[in-house]
């Protein structure tokens, strides 16, 4: 069990290009912390500085109050698992598990020990002969967890465990691995890009984009309260409709004026030094419906280009002749039709707003 802390650390590969710029984190002792961002915005350089197999530019990283900028890979009491499992070909099961203990000079009952413990608690117990060209993606994966978990070291860090495995088995190893957070109440810091996973999966969320720092919070209050335009877009499924807006007589026009919504008072309030001034308004696609639920739902009329039944919802797409809006709704109307006008219901209390220079949240 350990915390973890960034202070100021940054990294350039190549001179002043910074690909991490004044990351600080701290990582509560036993929390599940999730990096999520696109591809290439340093999440795997932010591992492989923790685990210290790149060089720290700037900056300081410590383990329970200790610097380790220092310290080699091997004595950070870390232990990392990759997305392509890292296993090595010519050993069994048995002798990848037990591979870094060999190193460490355990004895040999101890070892026995251990790997029998560890293949039970992953369920991996009848392959241990195997070697891993006999395995599948979601076995591999296990191994590799295993591998890892092994040791009992005081961190855990994941980069993209799972990318490689279809989706259905994505979706079963992300509840093993929490489960095994749950028994295991190892400091656990794990990469992905896919907002999912971190939504699912971190006890809070660090969004990353470009190296800094957009947004680091619990997942739902990240979701209802997205601090930019950026965070807004990237977390949630679908995308949260995003739309160029101005102000006028404390009315929201979007679009020029394809979409007119009366604001709530604390909204003008809040967007009243905004007037003249083009804004991004956002909606969920969830807050738009397709009954008039209240007083805080105003009915817009959109065209309806597709919809998708998925079982539980349908997903509408639509367009208000300039840009596309989707809806989720639960409520299937056989009325619908594709190619019609429809009048949805925007809950004007759910809207969010952001600068549009600074991407910032009004
Ligand atoms: P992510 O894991 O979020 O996809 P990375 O941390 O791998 O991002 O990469 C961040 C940036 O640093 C990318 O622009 C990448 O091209 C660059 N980069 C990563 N590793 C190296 C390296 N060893 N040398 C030079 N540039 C690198
Ligand atoms: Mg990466």
């Amino acid at each position: 069990m350990a915390k973890v802390e960034f202070r100021n650390v940054s990294k350039e590969y190549t001179e002043n290009v910074r690909v991490v710029d004044n990351f600080n984190l701290n990582v509560n002792d036993g929390e599940f912390l999730v990096l999520v961002g696109p591809s290439g915005c340093g999440k795997s350089t932010i591992l492989r500085l923790l685990a210290g197999l790149e060089e720290i530019t700037e900056g300081e990283i410590f383990i329970d109050n200790k610097c380790v900028n220092r310290i080699p890979p091997k004595d950070r009491d870390i232990s990392m698992v990759f997305q392509n499992y890292a296993l090595y070909p010519h050993m069994t099961v048995f002798k990848n598990m037990a591979f870094g203990l060999k190193l460490r000079k355990f004895p040999k009952k101890e070892i026995l020990k251990l790997v029998n413990k560890t293949a039970k608690i992953l369920n991996i117990e009848d392959l241990l002969e195997r070697k891993p060209k006999q395995l599948s993606g979601g076995q591999k994966q296990r191994v590799a967890l295993g591998r890892a978990i092994i040791r009992q070291p005081s961190v855990f860090l994941f980069d993209e465990p799972l990318s490689n495995l279809d989706a259905k088995l994505r979706v079963h190893m992300r509840t093993e691995i929490k489960k095994l957070h749950n028994r295991l109440k190892t400091t656990m810091v794990y990469v992905t890009h896919d907002q999912t996973e971190a939504m699912t999966m971190g006890d809070r969320i660090v969004v990353i984009k470009n190296g800094i720092v957009q947004q680091l919070g619990a997942p739902m209050n990240i979701y209802n309260d997205p601090a930019n335009f950026f965070v807004a877009g990237f977390i949630g499924s679908p995308v949260m409709n995003l739309l160029n807006a101005n102000i006028e007589n404390g009315q929201l026009i979007i679009n020029n004026g394809k979409i007119k919504i009366p604001l709530l008072e604390t909204q003008k309030k809040v967007l009243r030094s905004y007037n003249d001034r083009e804004i991004i308004a956002g909606i969920r696609p969830e807050n738009i419906t397709i009954e008039n639920n209240g007083p805080n739902y105003v009915g817009v009329k959109l065209f309806l280009d597709v919809f998708e039944t998925l079982g539980s919802e349908i997903l509408l797409y639509l367009n208000d002749g300039k840009s596309n809006i989707i809806c989720k709704t639960d409520k299937y109307d056989p009325k619908i039709k594709q190619t019609d006008t429809l009048t949805v219901f925007f809950n004007v209390d759910k809207m969010h707003f952001f600068e549009k220079e600074s991407g910032n949240k009004i």
